[in-house]
């Protein structure tokens, strides 16, 4: 058995900034993820980030973890990568699998939980063909792995993920056939379409997905328009021909470490569906557990990233590595930090929600 003071589920953008602040403090960290290399989404995203400049927008994700990844070397935080986080008891001992093929418990005194989120599928006849997957999958190919997943690519919803996704397969040589919107407008920020509209690609609106075809990978797919009430309109069904379908229809907050270990949860739709319920200082009903990222309501890399500073740096009072009165001066102003976040033109819904999940209301 591993003890430590404090472990780290996920080294993505929350991960990696709550162990720079708890390593700071000098308490005894380790970080373990399941990847080969640290940084979550952070190197797949090629892209220079929106928001406001204060959050890192107009540096590309890759760079932002290229520097997190620096810090973290720097201040020797103890990392363990292949490492997969399957079980919690007793709301202090992690069951981790390394390198896929032995076990060991890590015994922590405090926890903190930034494990991200997954995507949602969509189910149609032919879904289950080689060559449909997530967006998130097929950006992961072309970004970390610099393979193409096909030459003519769907793409099915327009949020960010959708439109950031299908201009990143065209970079890497990829057609896009069309980016279908089962809305009546599209999802995305105007700067991502515009971009992709401009780069000749058809959106359609009010349209999905009826089958994909293929014998041992998809050959075509089926496509048809939607009324009001997201009911097929028959007759409007048109062929397409391609060989890969993308699937961006959301992302759902990654927590079962959460309900393993026994947190409270609420359901709030807009921010991914069931949330550990969570206080100012990222703390969760468990009393050495706390949570930061995406696994408390998908937002951004940005708002994780501050969300892990509140985690690291609460979970190093707790431990008596900062004083109480020290711990709320930096709270408050992460929290200043995350207000404007959520207050601008690229996060009020999700302020509003995020109110839903605080255990103290509003901040
Ligand atoms: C296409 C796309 C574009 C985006 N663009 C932007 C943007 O421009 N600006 C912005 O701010 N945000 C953007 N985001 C959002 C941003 O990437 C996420 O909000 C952010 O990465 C969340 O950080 P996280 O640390 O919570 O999770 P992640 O980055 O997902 O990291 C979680 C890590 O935990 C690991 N993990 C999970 N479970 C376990 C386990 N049981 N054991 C071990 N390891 C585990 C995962 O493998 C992963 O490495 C974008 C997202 C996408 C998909």
């Amino acid at each position: 058995m591993i003890v430590t003071e404090l472990a780290i589920v996920g080294a993505g953008p929350a991960g990696l900034s709550a162990s720079i602040e708890a390593r700071r403090a000098r308490v005894d960290v380790l970080l373990i993820d399941e990847n080969a290399r640290p940084g979550g989404q952070l190197f797949k995203q090629i892209h220079k980030f929106f928001g406001s400049r204060a959050h890192k927008a107009g540096i590309r994700g890759i760079n932002i973890g290229t520097e997190l990844l620096r810090e973290s070397e720097e201040l020797g935080i103890h990392i363990w990568l292949k490492g997969e986080v399957c079980g919690i008891e007793n709301g202090h001992n992690l069951w981790v699998v390394r390198d896929r093929n032995r076990s060991e418990i890590v015994k922590a005194k405090k926890i903190i939980l930034a494990t991200g989120a997954t995507e949602n599928a969509v189910t149609f006849p032919g879904w289950d063909l080689p060559g449909v997957m997530g967006a998130g999958a097929a950006q992961t190919m072309i970004n970390v792995n610099r393979v193409l997943p096909g030459r003519k690519v769907i793409m099915l919803g327009s949020g960010n993920v959708g439109v950031i996704v299908a201009y990143q397969l065209m970079q890497a040589g990829a057609e896009v056939v069309a980016v279908l919107e089962a809305a009546p407008v599209l999802g995305g920020y105007g700067v991502h379409t515009a971009k992709v509209s401009r780069a000749g690609v058809p959106f359609y609106v009010s349209h999905t997905i009826k089958r994909a075809f293929g014998t041992n990978h998809v050959e075509a797919v089926e496509i048809v328009e939607l009324d009001n009430s997201f009911k097929q309109i028959l007759g409007t069904e048109q062929i397409l021909d391609a060989d890969t379908v993308c699937l961006a229809t959301g992302l759902t907050p990654l927590t079962e470490l959460a309900w393993l270990a026994g947190c409270k949860f609420n359901f709030v739709p807009a921010l991914g569906g069931h949330l550990p319920i969570h206080d100012d200082k990222m703390h969760t009903t468990q009393p050495d557990i706390f949570i930061a990222g995406d696994i408390s309501g998908i937002e951004e890399a940005s708002t994780a990233m501050e969300e892990g500073r509140l985690a690291g740096i609460n979970a190093a009072q707790e431990l008596g590595y900062i004083s109480e009165d020290e711990a709320k001066i930096r709270t408050d102003a992460i929290w200043d930090s995350l207000n404007s976040l959520r207050s601008g033109y690229f996060g009020q819904k999700r302020r509003d929600s995020k109110d839903l999940i605080l255990q103290n209301g509003k901040r």
